[in-house]
């Protein structure tokens, strides 16, 4: 076995939040970001499940790569109906939004994910020792090489957030995530941010315009999401029960959080991490990112400039 060398210079590490099934999807994904990246920095992985990972699942996950993996059930509080919520309502909204066609609309536990992504992955005991993180998904590709340590960077410029695609979200699944984002910020005005993304997330008649940042890949500071005001959001947002009777996705409830309390200037487009998750991806456009070898994406099939991305409107902020 190669020596694991300890290069890591910041306390960080890769989550992945996937299902026993996903085994040959996330090893495909895996495969990828060790290739491109990890090999070279021995970051480690933190698996989450809310049942316990299958003896398949440990052993081939763990033999993919050379970095320490660890594996943890999430508490049950984290993955659970909170008592507020009236379960037959949520019932009857899902029955709903199923026949509506609405994205994942049927689903139960996708909305427990959600909802564990935006209010408690970053307090899961297995990730109380990091300070950033790395978001990884099944079915993914990372199709350049990265030659540097993103996390060091995000350190050494104390950026709270990292993103590689934006887009707008399905209107069906958070009908009333604006209006209650909008009571928030009337009772707790003292924690926008003077210098806020605001203009990014609403159009001329300062309602949401859909925009988020795909949260499916996010390198990121544990920090923010532990923050008073990003907690007092939170949980101002459960209270109303969209998590359930809507079904509020943590990629636009993460990029409000950040609209309303980071100075813009804390959120950072990773040009140079060419990503995909099934249908968009990002690839870099500039000449010397194919010509040196370096990429194996098409920068014509990149999302940035599509007219259903978010992000050019964000390099015009
Ligand atoms: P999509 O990207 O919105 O289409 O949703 P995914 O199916 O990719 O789910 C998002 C992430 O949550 C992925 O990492 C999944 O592996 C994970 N995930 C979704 N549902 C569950 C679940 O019920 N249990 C567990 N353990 N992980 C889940
Ligand atoms: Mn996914």
């Amino acid at each position: 076995m190669n020596s694991r060398i300890k290069t890591n210079k910041v306390n960080a590490c890769i989550v992945v939040l996937a299902r026993n099934n996903e085994l040959y999807q996330l090893k495909s994904s895996m495969r990828q970001f060790e290739e491109r990246w990890n090999k070279k920095f021995n970051y480690p992985y933190v698996f989450l499940n809310d049942v316990e990972f299958s003896e398949a699942f440990i052993n081939q996950t763990s033999s993919i790569t050379q970095s320490e993996t660890k594996y943890a059930v999430i508490p049950k509080e984290m993955w659970s109906y909170p008592s507020w919520i009236n379960q037959t309502k949520a019932a009857e909204n899902r029955k709903k939004a199923e026949q509506d066609h609405v994205i994942y609309g049927g689903s139960e536990s996708y909305r427990h994910m959600c909802r564990f992504n935006s209010g408690f992955f970053f307090r899961h005991p297995a990730l109380l020792d990091y300070d950033y993180y790395w978001r990884l998904e099944p079915s993914v590709e990372f199709m350049c090489d990265i030659d540097y340590d993103p996390f060091l960077f995000m350190k050494k410029n104390d950026l709270y957030y990292g993103f590689t695609i934006s887009l707008y979200e399905f209107e069906d699944t958070i009908p009333t995530l604006w209006n209650t984002t909008k009571k928030f910020m009337k009772e707790y005005p003292h924690y926008i941010n003077d210098d806020n993304s605001l203009k990014w997330v609403t159009n001329d008649e300062n309602n949401y315009n859909l925009c988020h940042f795909w949260s499916n890949f996010e390198i990121a500071n544990l920090n923010f999401w532990r923050s008073e005001q990003y907690i007092k959001y939170f949980e101002y947002l459960d209270k109303e029960g969209g998590f359930f009777y809507e079904r509020w996705g943590d990629a636009p409830v993460h990029s409000l959080g950040l609209a309303l309390f980071v100075n813009k200037s804390k959120i950072h487009f990773f040009n140079d991490i060419s990503y995909s998750h099934p249908p968009y991806q990002h690839c870099p456009i500039d000449k010397e990112f194919h010509e040196s070898g370096r990429c194996h994406c098409n920068p014509n099939k990149s999302f940035d400039t599509d007219w259903y991305s978010c992000t050019e409107k964000w390099w015009a902020l």
